[in-house]
């Protein structure tokens, strides 16, 4: 019996885990900046949890969800996405402020494909508090500084309104409709049933025939309410202020989830193929309130997915990859003794624990001895940086040679200056 991991679940290898390293310490980073806190809460949750926040007539809720009977009986969710758990913690743990971020798994039963899987991570930050498009704008700017920091350059944020769910969206599901009847028999099965149940995630079906159905279809856009109309001008306005945070009008983004209101926005990568979105989000005004929370209470939030991520970065010029790379990031220091005299060991062990204790990082001491040319070979194959030789001579003068992996050249270092020397070729790099 060979036993694989289930479809869609992944591993990260070692050899792949510190571009996801690097992900998450550019966000923590960047959250830091903007002084959002990590919250993390769990994998598992109850299932009108989500039912209640995403709603009964998505994709996600009906047929992607990974629900099942726990041994007590309870219906129990492994969560698709981190926003409700989030709110839900806000609300029950009655925090005071809001400003949150995540960086965690998620699960849907999705069918498997390039950049879609079944379990997902994604990094993502809430700011629970206020209605003001003033908040949508600087989760932007959060969003912005996190692609920036990451080194994102070739992507697109496409924003748009979807108004209120208690006066624009109920005239403009009627005008849509009355607009898709004359289209019915363009749309695909599950389109036909949307016009009935959640008619404005046509717009998300990537059916060709839908696709052309709504091409020319009312825009919520221009179904908004006075005071919908006055938020998302005011967004745009402060945006145009940030300069540096480039963005696209795109009426057809409405996102799926239910408790969505006024501004919406996703964030594309020409890199990515058929699954191109890269993260999203928007405003949710209403979700506190339907969590039991103060229905005062307003919030926007984003995620991004960090497979996709990591998929756009590859296709980035300037994110390094390479081997060279690779040796910077981990600065691994392998240390070796030539010859087979116990006391360089003896040396050599004091070398290793000293360097440690100096918070380097440094390859065990080979149990065996073996010619330099072989301690060159292990070194490479680790992507060490540094290889620190100990023969006889330099054990005589009391220095240590330093071999630098990158440009293969080497200089005697005195013992005592070492750690000053290695500090230095690090930062400087
Ligand atoms: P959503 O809220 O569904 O738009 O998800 C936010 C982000 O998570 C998306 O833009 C994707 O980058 C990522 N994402 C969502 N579902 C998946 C999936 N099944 N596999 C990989 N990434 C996903």
């Amino acid at each position: 019996m060979k036993y694989q991991a289930l479809k869609g679940m992944m591993d990260i290898l070692p050899d792949q885990v510190w571009k996801w390293q690097f992900v998450e310490s550019v966000s923590r980073n960047i959250f830091n900046r903007f002084n959002f806190q990590e919250i993390r809460t769990p994998i598992l949750e109850s299932l009108p949890l989500f039912q209640r926040s995403i709603g009964e007539e998505t994709d996600i809720v009906q047929k992607e969800m990974f629900q099942f009977k726990d041994r007590g009986d309870r219906d129990v969710v492994m969560r698709p996405e981190v926003t409700a758990s989030v709110v839900r913690a806000f609300v029950e743990h009655q925090l005071k402020d809001g400003k949150l971020y995540y960086i965690g798994a998620s699960f849907r039963a999705e069918r498997p494909q390039a950049g879609r899987f079944r379990q997902f991570h994604q990094v993502g930050a809430e700011l629970i508090g206020g209605k003001n498009p003033e908040d949508d704008v600087l989760l932007l700017k959060v969003l912005t500084a996190l692609l920036a920091g990451l080194g994102l350059r070739r992507y697109q944020l496409k924003i748009n309104s979807v108004g209120c769910q208690t006066t624009c969206r109920p005239e403009y599901r009627k005008v849509l409709k009355e607009y898709l009847k004359q289209k019915h028999a363009h749309l695909c099965e599950n389109c036909q049933r949307r016009i009935e149940t959640n008619i404005i995630r046509i717009f998300d079906c990537k059916v060709e025939g839908c696709q052309k159905a709504i091409e020319g279809a009312p825009r919520v856009l221009d179904h908004l309410c006075k005071p919908c109309e006055e938020h998302f001008a005011k967004v745009k306005e402060l945006l145009d202020h940030e300069k540096d945070i480039p963005y696209q009008i795109e009426p057809r983004i409405v996102r799926g989830l239910d408790y969505y209101n006024r501004t919406v926005f996703e964030v594309s990568h020409d890199a990515l193929g058929a699954q191109n979105a890269v993260g999203g989000g928007g405003r949710y005004d209403t979700l506190v309130g339907e969590l039991g929370g103060s229905k005062d209470i307003g919030a926007c939030g984003f995620a991004c997915g960090m497979e996709r991520l990591l998929m756009a970065l590859d296709s980035e010029e300037g994110f390094k990859t390479e081997e060279s790379a690779q040796r910077l990031r981990c600065g691994l220091i392998y240390l070796c003794v030539l010859g087979g005299n116990p006391e360089l060991k003896t040396a050599a062990r004091k070398i290793q624990g000293q360097l440690r204790g100096a918070d380097f990082r440094v390859e065990e001491l080979a149990a065996e001895d073996k010619p330099l040319k072989k301690h060159l070979e292990i070194a490479n194959r680790l992507h060490a940086l540094f290889v620190l030789i100990l023969g006889e001579d330099e054990f005589r003068e009391g220095t240590v040679s330093v071999k630098d992996m990158n440009s293969g050249t080497q200089e005697k270092i005195k013992l005592d200056a070492i750690e000053t020397y290695l500090k230095g070729r690090l930062v400087s790099r």
